[in-house]
């Protein structure tokens, strides 16, 4: 059986794929909230003492650890401050929370 292919059905298929196109930038822009939230418990992790709540830093396990810091404004983090989670360039393929810590903080520049 063959099936012919409207005007109308190709000018419908083109304004779905219209509306799509943008819908995929908006997920593209907040990929890192759907990114895994990276465990404490992983090897890498817990070797930099990776913590979700940066309130519950080992102060004296972390002498340089500091009540301002957290990754919210750490120079690794890829969301804006704002952001509650957002991918760290130090672990890939995975979301920190925005009150996390790790020993690898770093002050974002004019954060
Ligand atoms: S490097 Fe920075 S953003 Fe990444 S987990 Fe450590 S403190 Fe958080």
């Amino acid at each position: 059986m063959q099936h012919k292919i409207s005007r109308r059905a190709l000018v419908k298929s083109g304004l779905i794929a219209g509306a799509l196109v943008p819908a995929i930038g908006l997920i593209g822009n907040n990929a890192s909230a759907a990114l895994p939230p990276l465990d404490p418990n992983d090897p890498t992790a817990k070797g930099l003492a990776f913590v979700t709540d940066a309130t519950k830093v080992n102060a004296s396990a972390n002498p340089t650890y500091k009540p301002s810091q957290k990754c919210s404004n750490c120079a690794q983090y890829q969301g804006k401050p704002t952001d509650p989670v957002a991918g760290c360039n130090l672990f890939p393929g995975h979301s920190v929370p925005a009150a996390g810590w790790c020993k690898a903080w770093a002050q974002k520049p004019g954060a």
